[in-house]
């Protein structure tokens, strides 16, 4: 028997890490006795990109909500790397959290310059250090040019791509985006798009990004969950929730909105 112990030892630490970096779990929140966010339950991993998707008061904003710990929750839990952060008796204020958000409405401080703005967040290390950090993160959304100068300088574009550094710049457990480019133009937003993506798998955070957009999640989501009436009614690969509706309002909703 210790022979197939210690191989059954080997094998457990060859394994990854399952642990999820977020998992929340049967939320309900009600307004005057209506369930607006239903019983619903998430899972993301770190580096991984899940799109809440759905309609427009479907409840995506008060879920995010939730996570963010600006709302409390009727019931359910919110756990981050398996450690309790949020049930109804016990909650971690939302600024010890280790999350990032990155809102439509959430804008820059206007009088601080820009790598003021994305040291906000910093609150260890040198001053050298957080220098670099900001250089590092303004280089990486091409707008190292603009670190002396202030937000009204800089397009709506470039000062999205200010507040996703912003929101990274802490190395957060979380990324939490609630539609975040739906201000910006058509012609930028694909680019946009592209380029959080890809600083975003770079920092490995677990990602929860909100959209009412098909396009969207499917450009940007290692996972879909479709969300209806305060429910999550479907969850699964960006081309298996595309190619297998689960149901007729699905179909109607991926089509309406293309
Ligand atoms: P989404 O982000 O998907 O558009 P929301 O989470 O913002 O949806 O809202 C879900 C539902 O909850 C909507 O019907 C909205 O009117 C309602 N709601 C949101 N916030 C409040 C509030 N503070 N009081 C009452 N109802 C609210
Ligand atoms: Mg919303």
């Amino acid at each position: 028997m210790p022979d197939d112990f210690d191989q059954e030892l080997k094998d457990k630490a060859a394994l990854p890490d399952r642990t999820p970096r977020l998992e929340i779990k049967n939320l309900v929140r009600r307004y005057e006795g209506l369930a607006v966010v239903d019983d619903v339950s998430l899972r993301i991993m770190p580096g991984q990109v899940t799109c809440l998707l759905g309609p427009s008061g479907c409840g995506k904003s008060t879920t995010l909500r939730m996570i963010a710990g600006v709302e409390m929750q009727d019931s359910g839990e919110i756990w981050v790397d398996g450690k309790l952060v949020c049930d109804t008796h016990f909650r971690v204020p939302p600024e010890r959290r280790e999350i990032g958000l990155m809102f439509q409405d959430f804008a820059l401080f206007p009088h601080l310059t820009v790598a003021g703005n994305v040291a906000f967040g910093l609150r260890n290390g040198t001053r050298e250090e957080k220098r670099a950090r900001v250089e590092e993160l303004l280089d990486r959304v091409d707008l190292l040019r603009f670190i002396d100068g202030y937000p009204h300088q800089l397009s709506g574009g470039e000062q999205q791509r200010v507040a996703l550094a912003r929101a990274l710049a802490p190395r957060p457990r979380i990324m939490l985006m609630d539609e975040p480019f739906s201000g910006l133009d058509n012609r930028l937003r694909d680019g946009i798009r592209d380029q959080t993506l890809s600083l975003l798998k770079e920092e490995d955070s677990a990602v929860l990004l909100v959209t009412h957009e098909p396009d969207e999640a499917m450009r940007m989501a290692d996972e879909i969950a479709l969300m209806r009436g305060g429910k999550i009614v479907q969850q699964g690969a960006p081309y298996n929730v595309y190619t297998r509706p689960v149901d007729q309002a699905a179909v109607a909703f991926f089509s309406d909105a293309n």
